[in-house]
């Protein structure tokens, strides 16, 4: 069954003190003329990585402005999930394709959700691929179908994107982080151009509101940080496009000049992960039993405080990955004021100016050296966190992105057929 996710209340006004009257004002004046959309959200889970964080917030947000909002997610048994983590791989650029069989899988769980799809929606947005063929089997369910993409599609497996690419075009709209992610099927003439906006983080979730240092301490401490040591600290999920072994390497190479450094790689699991499990055996294999390398997941009772205190904790936060959609955890991790190193790829440069926000790194070995300077310089840090977080501010906030998707609204309601 697709299943709805119950996502509690949340109020824009609250939103005010961080963000400013003028944008909220901006926001209900979009709204104002949106009362009663009828919208879906269709994810593939509810649990672990980007788009769950971001719809956890959106949704009641949608709700308080007056959008009649709603949030599905798929049905899927592990051959589903198999599957489209393997479409996830090669769509950012693996070589491994799908087979046709696990295309048929793909189809035909895209055939199971679209039945149980209910009818008359004023706006349906498909998360990512998993769902991406829904709109094709039941085109008159929504007025406007919009595909929103939040991942990066810049240099796709050839083979994938042709076949997932056919798709595309007959969505009303089209939504992407970055202009470089626009597939090519998308950028001929005929096709509306896509829409390039950027996620967002919830300074009020219970994962980015205001923690004390002693709190954060507090909670570290429980999992036997020495809170007294520097921490370096990496929030992600278990997958060889966030290298935690590139973040170990240079942890490594950290501690011959600082050894009283510790690391920890806390990291969820989705439940549409199952590669996941694999990673996460080999990434503490490759920790060689280090005690002072902590590696967390949601079975040690990582939540959301615990990752807020992390990052809250940590003395740099990293993010060194080779590939990355946006990375929320960038912006999650500078909203805390911390000196933040991560690799030069995707959607980090935009939240990161190279030695004004904080540093973008190509190698363990620059990762290390960053971090020794940061180290070093306690007054250096500090002034790239704080540069790091009115970043964020002007920039990546929840309000932000629900103004951008209000125009987006707008924009399909009015050119759509009715
Ligand atoms: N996250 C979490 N617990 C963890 C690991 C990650 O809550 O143990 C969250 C993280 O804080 C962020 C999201 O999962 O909000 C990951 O989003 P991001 O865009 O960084 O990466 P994705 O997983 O979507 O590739």
């Amino acid at each position: 069954m697709l299943q709805p996710v119950g996502v509690g209340n949340k109020a824009l006004a609250d939103y005010t003190h961080l963000v400013g009257r003028t944008l909220i004002k901006e926001i209900k004046g979009h709204a104002e003329q949106l009362k009663g959309l009828r919208v879906l959200h269709l994810s593939a889970t509810a649990f672990g990585g980007g788009v769950a964080e971001i719809l956890y917030t959106l949704v009641p947000l949608m709700r308080d402005v007056g959008i009649d909002a709603e949030w599905h997610v798929l049905f899927g048994k592990e051959e589903f999930f198999n599957t489209t983590k393997i479409m996830h791989n090669a769509l950012q650029g693996n070589p491994q394709d799908l087979t046709d069989e696990e295309w048929e899988i793909w189809e035909r769980y895209n055939e199971i959700n679209a039945e149980q799809l209910s009818k008359d929606w004023d706006v349906v947005i498909v998360h990512d691929p998993q769902p991406a063929a829904i709109r094709s089997l039941v085109p008159d369910n929504a007025k406007s179908w919009i595909w929103r993409c939040h991942i990066d599609l810049s240099t796709p497996n050839p083979g994938t994107i042709e076949r997932l690419g056919p798709y595309l075009p007959d969505y009303d709209g089209t939504v992407f982080h970055l202009q470089d992610y626009v597939p090519p099927v998308l950028m001929n003439g005929d096709n509306r151009q896509p829409y390039i906006c950027p996620p967002a983080i919830d300074p009020l979730s219970p994962k980015n509101m205001a923690l004390s240092p002693e709190d954060a301490a507090f909670v570290c401490d429980q999992f036997g940080i020495d809170v007294n040591r520097p921490l370096l600290c990496q929030v992600s999920r278990f997958d060889p496009w966030k290298d935690p072994m590139g973040v170990i390497d240079a942890y490594k190479l950290v501690t011959q000049k600082i050894p009283q450094v510790q690391l920890a790689l806390v990291g969820s699991m989705a439940t549409d992960d199952p590669e996941g499990w694999d990673f996460l055996t080999q990434t503490m294999a490759y920790a060689q039993g280090d005690p002072d390398i902590k590696i967390l997941n949601n079975l040690n009772n990582v939540g959301a405080i615990e990752v807020n205190a992390f990052q809250s904790q940590a003395d740099i936060a990293i993010q060194k990955s080779t590939r990355e959609g946006f990375g929320l955890t960038v912006s999650e991790a500078l909203w805390k004021v911390r000196p933040f190193i991560g690799g030069d790829v995707g959607g980090i440069p935009l939240q990161v100016k190279n030695g004004e926000t904080g540093y973008l790194v190509s190698s363990p070995e620059e990762c290390a050296q960053r971090s020794i300077e940061v180290l070093e310089q306690p007054e250096l840090g500090k002034q790239l966190a704080r540069a790091g977080k009115e970043h964020v501010r002007q920039h990546f906030l929840t309000p932000r992105l629900l103004r951008d998707w209000l125009g987006i609204f707008r924009d399909v309601s009015t050119t759509s057929p009715p």
